[in-house]
């Protein structure tokens, strides 16, 4: 993976986990609020549920943002993650800016002990959500330690050096948990990237050929299934073309096996760029045996990438001493158009059988099956 294309796909699970930890703390805040109208509709101060809504409205309003956002959320999701973002910070605003207000109501009324327990849970449950995003973090706890601080100097007269201590050994706390978490996301969001790229290497250990860097067998088997059904089914007509390098022992028994591996390699290349279209497949078939799958093509495109492939390798003449029909190294080649009724292994064996003609006929050259 490139940096920057490594770096969009941080930012993007980044996200994705704050996204999957809100509906948690959504439902913490709506606990939160719900622990508080019972307690206060239990402190005896209200004479009705009506009474206490109009005197704490940012209580129950917690609630219903809460609420309201874990709906809106969902109903955002067609309109793509920028506007699910924009929708939380806005809730995430709100949210503190309603905590705000009913904290300040409790200290106002003097419920000091009770503020302070939940005020720090409330800050610290939000690193779970946030500690990915500053932004987030800030939004929501600034506000309210800004509010609880001052109001705690300001209406309490709680300055001392010991309040002081207390509240820089909070910040303290919530700026390593954050660094802490994050450490831990990035370690594993880490080893997710390099089993991504072990598991693409050994793709392509699977599917490729160790020696020529083709498509090997396997690749090809599963290529042709998928064409074989797709293109039987809308009944398009498709080529399969089978090669076979002519007198190969021989170019091993003369030049050596070292020799005979280049030699693969270079007729490898040299059919991969016959071929035009990116679904045209090249695989190695076996030892010095080669496949071509070419999809959506009729005869006329089939016989012009086999005399594309004569060409070429004569193009690139390749020494060959041992050859019964020149000094060049030549392949044979087995042409076979599939037509409705036609098996796959049947379409095979016809490309076989038209490679054993051509060989038949003097090598160096193609047939096309049922034309024999
Ligand atoms: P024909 O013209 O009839 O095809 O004869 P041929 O000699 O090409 O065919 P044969 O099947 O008799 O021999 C194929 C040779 O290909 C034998 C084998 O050693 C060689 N071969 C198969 N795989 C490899 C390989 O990966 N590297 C090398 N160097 N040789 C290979
Ligand atoms: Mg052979
Ligand atoms: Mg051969």
């Amino acid at each position: 993976m490139k940096e920057s294309k490594y770096a969009a796909w941080v930012d993007k699970e980044k996200r994705k986990s704050t996204f999957h930890s809100f509906d948690w703390f959504l439902l913490v805040n709506a606990l939160f609020s719900f622990y508080l109208c019972l307690q206060r509709l239990g402190s005896g101060l209200y004479q009705s549920l009506s009474h206490f809504l109009r005197s704490a409205p940012a209580i129950t309003g917690v609630m219903l943002v809460a609420i309201v956002t874990y709906m809106v959320l969902r109903l955002l999701r067609p309109y793509g993650e920028n506007a699910r973002w924009c929708g939380l910070i806005a809730s995430v605003t709100v949210l503190s800016l309603c905590w705000c207000v009913a904290f300040h109501h409790l200290i106002v009324m003097g419920n000091v002990t009770l503020v302070y327990p939940l005020l720090i849970g409330l800050v610290f449950a939000s690193l779970i959500p946030f500690y990915l995003s500053p932004l987030l973090l800030c939004l929501f706890t600034v506000p309210i330690l800004t509010m609880s601080i001052s109001e705690n100097i300001i209406l309490r007269g709680a300055a001392s050096l010991a309040n002081v201590f207390s509240y820089l050994l909070m910040l303290f706390l919530i700026y390593s948990a954050k660094r802490m978490l994050e450490k831990w996301f990035m370690l594993a969001i880490e080893r997710e990237r390099e089993n991504k790229q072990l598991i693409d290497r050994l793709g392509k250990l699977a599917n490729r050929d160790p020696l020529t860097g083709l498509a090997n067998r396997r690749y090809f088997s599963n290529y042709f299934d998928s064409v074989f059904s797709r293109e039987a089914e809308s009944r398009e007509p498709f080529v399969i073309i089978l090669l076979d390098v002519d007198f190969f022992k021989k170019y091993n028994d003369h030049y050596g096996h070292q020799m005979g591996d280049d030699c693969l390699i270079r007729l490898a290349e040299c059919f991969e760029n016959c071929v035009r279209r990116s679904q045209d497949l090249v695989a190695r078939y076996g030892g010095e045996e080669f496949i071509i799958l070419l999809p959506k093509s009729n005869r006329a495109e089939a016989i012009a990438v086999a005399e594309r492939i004569k060409t070429q390798v004569a193009a690139i003449a390749i020494p060959h001493e041992g050859s019964d029909i020149g000094q060049w190294v030549t392949v044979s080649q087995g042409i076979a158009l599939w037509r409705a009724g036609v098996g796959r292994e049947q379409l095979v064996e016809m490309a076989d059988k038209a490679l054993y003609q051509t060989k038949a006929n003097g090598r160096n050259g193609y047939t096309l099956a049922g034309e024999e």
